[in-house]
């Protein structure tokens, strides 16, 4: 018998490993022991050493069921690599090399043999399996066994035979099953299913301690795209965003690609070619994010990825662990970032309908068929969809599906042919409702785990843990919920930022116009100087109203008390009103000279760009719209609050004439944007500008009839971008958008931030 001290020896002398792993020690241990077992570790948690190490030892064959041919062929490549004797048989080899194999098998010759589920249909293969002598039977990815897993495989369903023709009198192979799905009902299924006895379960190696995970409420799909931007900008490293269409893979790729990341897209609905393209520059480290669909990911071994980051939801704690799994494999700290909204759930339940119709749906499709006068009938799903009244497809498949297997229909493979067997009452079809409604059950139960992790207010480490049933206490833990602002403060902040300056800009500024930014004359580049130097001088300790009282020399208490009047930027700009001072203030924010941060008391500070055109390094431009347009304004000597009092009341709330209310009138009988300009004789792009206006000012006016979604989320992006380079004016962003995207669509988007920003 071997001791688990060979075990140690050989763990060192032929794999090189230094020690084990989470759970391994413990499962080698069992299986020595003559355990059967069940094992559930990660993926990549080291599930294969637990059969391979023992193989080793054993003095039969370890007969290995994978369902992979590819991965199977990397096991047996690196085994041989190592000094271990193994091969595999699969259909890739011809059946004269499988007997061939087969007969070196019971020769000895190999430690491990690795195996096709389908080999188990074979009468022959079976036959010959007899003559070797297996001591351990290794099923790989045993989840496969279980219609409850994700990846049934009626195969594996063969392998309890399998092992019955195994055993010879009471001599029966031991077995060891492994999986990374955890949930009881599968764990419970392998064991039933392949007839274990008093198996010892296992489960370890959930915990990934270097993976940062973090939840991040969104609200737009605007704000999930500056997010996504921030990580990947912030990122040393690349990593993957995982969206739950292939819809959103091509939308986000092309955001985040307007926004200058270097990312790709990458879904199943995408040619092998440019998969492949895509992939190798994601492999090469070319790309700083692949965006994808669940199909990324698989087999990919980038063991140095920094992020993974969830734009949408997935629909179980296990896909978003599997995905969030691939991040820091080499065990360096990694962001794994969930952007929640809680709309999601509903593209997860139109798939749980999708995928498990509901009864009346299946009997409706069987009514639809039988109501045609003839058998073989030319539909497709997407056909019966209006007939019934549905319009989710992928609900008629899978009622068809339900309806064949229940021997209803047949489906001729290939064309739309569907062939009606025969023609009984819809109450009566055959079709298994329970096993239908307790699947769909189970989906659903997934999705709300996945949504309580969401709102989960304790450890998020702890919820993964908890769910797989590993019992480790996670220590030091670096999630967003046990150390919410430690080393993510820094993107936090910067995301903060970029909304504030777009919150400050949107509520400060004038509307921007194409051109509104201009080059500055000598003595405004001077006076910006002076106002850059007195922001440098206050020190970030006050906010724009008082740079602005110290600038034109107000004799104002607080100026006094605070003995600012003794700076040397005390009175340097006289000749500007308080409201002009406070306009260009306005303008260097949203140039990106000044930066403004904190709520309740914003306090101003300067920003590098800033410091460059203090010390006449660099020059801005600047919208100065309005700047010296009213130099009766004087607010001289008047306290603080009445000033700002005042400031607000200059709003743009009057600005609203009798032609924006016709505008409004016509666009609530629902003219569109080309009716109203042709009806009122006016240029369409005046219209734009009266509904942002109206938009601005809270007007009752739909935005999804005027700018889609998506394109106000590009928008925005863009704009945040701009505003960040410090270019004032919508030219540049149109430049950073696609030519189909009009100034007018720009601006009415603006319009509702503003309106959105001052509302807030
Ligand atoms: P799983 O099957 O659980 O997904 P693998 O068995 O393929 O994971 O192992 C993942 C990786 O971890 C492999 O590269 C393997 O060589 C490595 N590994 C496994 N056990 C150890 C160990 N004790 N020490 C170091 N590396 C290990
Ligand atoms: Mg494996």
């Amino acid at each position: 018998m071997p001791t688990f001290e060979d075990a140690q020896s050989a763990l060192e002398q032929h794999f090189s490993f230094s020690s084990f792993r989470e759970g391994q020690a413990d499962v080698i241990r069992a299986v020595l022991d003559g355990r059967d077992c069940v094992v559930v570790m990660p993926t990549g948690g080291g599930k294969s050493l637990c059969y391979q190490l023992p193989a080793l030892l054993f003095p039969g064959v370890t007969l290995v069921v994978s369902p992979l041919i590819a991965l199977m062929k990397d096991q047996v490549d690196a085994l041989n690599a190592r000094q271990i004797s193994a091969t595999v048989i699969n259909s890739s080899i011809s059946f004269d090399q499988q007997l061939s194999r087969l007969q070196a098998m019971a020769d000895g010759q190999f430690r491990l043999v690795y195996v096709a589920p389908e080999r188990f249909r074979n009468e022959r293969f079976l036959e010959a399996l007899k003559t070797v002598n297996v001591s351990l039977f290794a099923v790989d990815e045993a989840h496969c066994i279980s219609q409850w897993g994700h990846d049934f495989r009626p195969d594996y369903l063969r392998l309890r035979a399998a092992v019955e023709a195994l055993t010879d009198g009471a001599k029966r192979p031991q077995i060891i099953a492994l999986t990374a799905t955890a949930t009881p009902k599968v764990r419970d299924d392998i064991a039933a299913q392949l007839g274990l006895h008093r198996p010892a379960s296992f489960i370890a190696g959930f915990d990934r301690p270097n993976l940062m995970l973090r939840v991040m409420p969104c609200k737009s799909d605007s704000e999930r795209i500056t997010r996504a931007a921030n990580i990947i900008e912030r990122s040393d490293g690349t990593g993957i965003i995982y969206t739950s269409t292939r819809k959103a893979v091509e939308e986000v790729t092309a955001q985040l690609k307007a926004l200058g990341l270097k990312v790709g897209g990458y879904h199943a609905g995408f040619g092998e070619a440019v998969r492949a393209r895509v992939q190798d520059s994601f492999m090469s480290g070319e790309l700083q994010a692949i965006v994808a669909t669940n199909a990324f990911g698989m087999g990919v071994d980038k063991r140095d990825l920094r992020f993974v980051t969830h734009y949408n939801l997935p629909g179980s704690i296990e896909a978003y662990y599997q995905e969030v799994g691939r991040a820091g494999r080499d065990g360096l700290p990694s962001v794994c970032t969930l952007l929640f909204n809680y709309v999601d759930t509903r593209t997860h339940e139109f798939f749980i309908e999708g995928n498990y119709p509901e009864p009346d749906l299946i009997r409706d499709v069987y009514d639809c068929l039988k109501g045609l006068d003839r058998d073989e009938i030319e539909l497709t799903a997407r056909e019966i969809a209006p007939r019934i009244g549905v319009r989710n497809e992928m609900a008629i498949n899978s009622a068809l599906v339900c309806l064949e297997k229940a021997g209803h229909i047949e489906r001729v493979p290939g064309g739309g042919t569907i062939k009606l067997l025969d023609r009984v009452s819809r109450m009566l079809l055959r079709v298994d409702w329970h096993d239908l409604s307790k699947r769909r059950a189970a989906e659903e139960r997934k999705l709300r785990e996945m949504v309580n992790f969401a709102y989960e207010k304790g450890c998020l480490r702890q919820f993964v843990l908890r769910y797989f049933g590993d019992r480790k206490q996670p220590t030091n833990c670096r999630c967003s919920n046990c150390q919410p602002r430690m080393k993510w403060k820094d993107i936090e902040e910067a995301v903060e930022e970029r909304h504030q300056r777009i919150a400050t800009a949107a509520v400060s500024t004038p509307p921007a116009e194409p051109g509104g930014a201009r080059a500055l004359t000598d003595d405004e580049h001077l006076a910006v100087r002076k106002i850059l130097s007195c922001v440098a001088r206050l020190e970030g300790r006050f906010g724009k109203s008082v740079v602005a009282a110290v600038l034109r020399g107000s004799r104002a208490k607080n100026i006094q008390a605070n003995q600012l009047d003794q700076l040397s930027t005390y009175g340097l700009l006289r000749e500007y009103s308080q409201d002009d001072l406070t306009k260009f203030l306005n303008a260097l924010i949203v140039a990106g000279c000044i930066r403004q941060s904190g709520t309740a008391y914003p306090v101003v500070t300067l920003t590098e760009l800033g410091r460059q055109v203090m010390l006449d390094k660099a020059r801005v431009e600047l919208d100065l719209e309005g700047v010296g347009a009213d130099l009766s304004d004087d607010f001289n000597d008047e306290p603080e609050h009445a000033e700002t009092a005042k400031t607000q009341s200059r709003q743009p709330a009057n600005r609203l004439g009798e032609t924006h209310m016709k505008t409004l009138a016509l666009y609530q009988q629902g003219c569109t944007i080309a009716e109203i300009a042709e009806q009122r004789g006016i240029q369409a792009s005046t219209i734009e500008e009266h509904l942002s206006r109206l938009i601005e000012m809270g007007m009752p006016i739909n935005l999804d009839d005027l700018v889609n979604a998506a394109d106000r989320a590009l928008i925005e992006t863009a704009y945040t971008k701009c505003t960040e380079a410090g270019k004032v004016g919508l030219t540049p962003i149109k430049e950073l958008l696609p030519e189909r995207i009009s100034y007018g669509a720009i601006r009415i988007t603006l319009a509702a931030l503003r309106n959105a920003v001052r509302g807030a």
